[in-house]
């Protein structure tokens, strides 16, 4: 096994995260990820190592770069994949009412106190980095591998997963280079944990519909925001308590969060309208349709309660489009786990922890989708992600790539 600080610098991770991390590719950039695609482009070609564009949308692009193994009958493929998009960093900067939060320039990649300072350092600029560093010391040792290793870093992430669907779509991207996968990892961060199971993801649209009046005779009208208030009280009522018997191992329970609600035209108006968004994570043996569903049938029992309560439910419309955002529920024999697993406590002297409750990751497409057993491992504190005060340890960086090297050998090479 090669020992991947043998063939790095510590300093070129440094430099590599922090090139990254320049680059700015949040919704808010007018091309968002395209800089950052050519850059991660030029640096597997500038290393010898093979790397083309996918293109997504308009100037938007995935990021695709290998290594041909023998192609032995034993060997494995594996994909490392991260996303090339951030968060943007606008809700950092003020809060709700308009006071400064933070002026730190985030985009500097400052380094300070042993870490890399700056808006997707954790999520998932430093981890891509990592992944990319990994390839390029599994090329310098010229190690023998028997399957692919595959990089991909893909865009709109933290939108809608627009990358990662196209790539799920994509068959001549892998397939014309006769790369088939057998395993990927994700590398947002678990801090040397790892995720093979998290909720699945739907954003709901909940309106309801009123009937306007003047405030001083309310009676006349149907308040939408009351009708709201109530729904939301049943749903708390009803629902929560059966949530939180549903629950996975991993996974954790099924739960829900009410993100936004909006409603009414000004204060001496019955409202006409009210709308409430809300997030619903979903657990094995739960479908879209069947959480779709218990929101239908708490609506249609106040509506024969109460004729005049009209609502409607969907999904968020920018979501319709997209996939469904199913669980992720690997297997914890299959050999992806395990090689992740055992990689891990290499590195660390200690059996790595499972992390539970984790978030909702592109992994969920890769091993629906592409039939892929996935496994989700990144160096940083996901706690970190989207904060004023994002960073991610140099010393971290370093020990991923040491991981990412070893779960390639224990599963690219027989
Ligand atoms: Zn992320």
């Amino acid at each position: 096994m090669i020992r991947a600080t043998d063939y790095f610098q510590r300093q070129e991770l440094i430099d590599l995260t922090k090139d990254l991390l320049r680059i700015p590719s949040h919704v808010g950039v007018e091309t968002q990820e395209k800089e950052v695609a050519e850059y991660v482009l030029d640096f597997f070609k500038k290393h010898g190592i093979h790397a083309h564009l996918q293109h997504v949308e308009k100037e938007r692009s995935n990021v695709i770069a290998f290594i041909k193994g023998r192609k032995t009958p034993e060997g494995k493929s594996l994909m490392l994949n991260g996303h090339i998009d951030t968060e943007k960093p606008d809700d950092m900067n003020e809060d709700l009412f308009g006071a400064e939060m933070s002026s730190q320039d985030l985009f500097s990649g400052e380094v300070k106190q042993g870490y890399i300072w700056g808006r997707g350092a954790v999520d998932m600029k430093g981890p891509v980095a990592a992944m990319m560093m990994t390839l390029v010391v599994l090329k310098r040792a010229e190690q023998e591998l028997d399957g692919d290793i595959v990089f991909s870093g893909v865009v709109g992430e933290e939108t809608r997963s627009k990358g990662m669907e196209s790539l799920v779509a994509c068959e001549e991207c892998l397939g014309s280079h006769d790369i088939s996968l057998d395993g990927a990892v994700v590398g947002e961060p678990t801090d040397f944990k790892y995720v093979a199971s998290h909720r699945g993801l739907v954003w709901l649209d909940i309106k309801f519909k009123g009937k306007g009046a003047h405030s001083g005779k309310p009676q006349q009208g149907v308040n939408a925001i009351e009708k709201a208030v109530e729904f939301l009280n049943k749903v708390r009522e009803e629902l929560y308590p059966k949530l939180k018997q549903r629950k996975h191992d991993f996974m954790g329970t099924s739960v829900m969060n009410i993100g936004t609600i909006k409603g009414g035209t000004g204060q001496s108006t019955v409202a006409e309208e009210a709308l409430v968004r809300l997030d619903r994570r979903y657990v094995e043996g739960e479908t879209l349709e069947s959480v779709i569903q218990e929101y239908q049938d708490i609506a249609d029992q106040m509506k024969k309660e109460d004729p005049s309560f009209e609502i409607e439910i969907s999904r968020t419309p920018e979501s319709v489009s997209v996939l469904p955002h199913p669980p992720l529920n690997t297997g914890m024999d299959e050999s992806i786990v395990l090689a992740v697993k055992e990689a891990i406590q290499e590195v660390i002297g200690q059996e790595p922890e499972v992390q539970t409750e984790y978030g909702w990751t592109d992994g969920a497409l890769i091993s629906k989708y592409m039939k892929i057993p996935t496994v989700v491992f990144g160096p940083g504190d996901i706690a970190l992600a989207h904060t004023a005060e994002e960073k991610i340890e140099i010393n971290d960086l370093v020990k991923s790539v040491e991981v990412y090297t070893h779960i390639a050998d224990k599963f690219c090479v027989f």
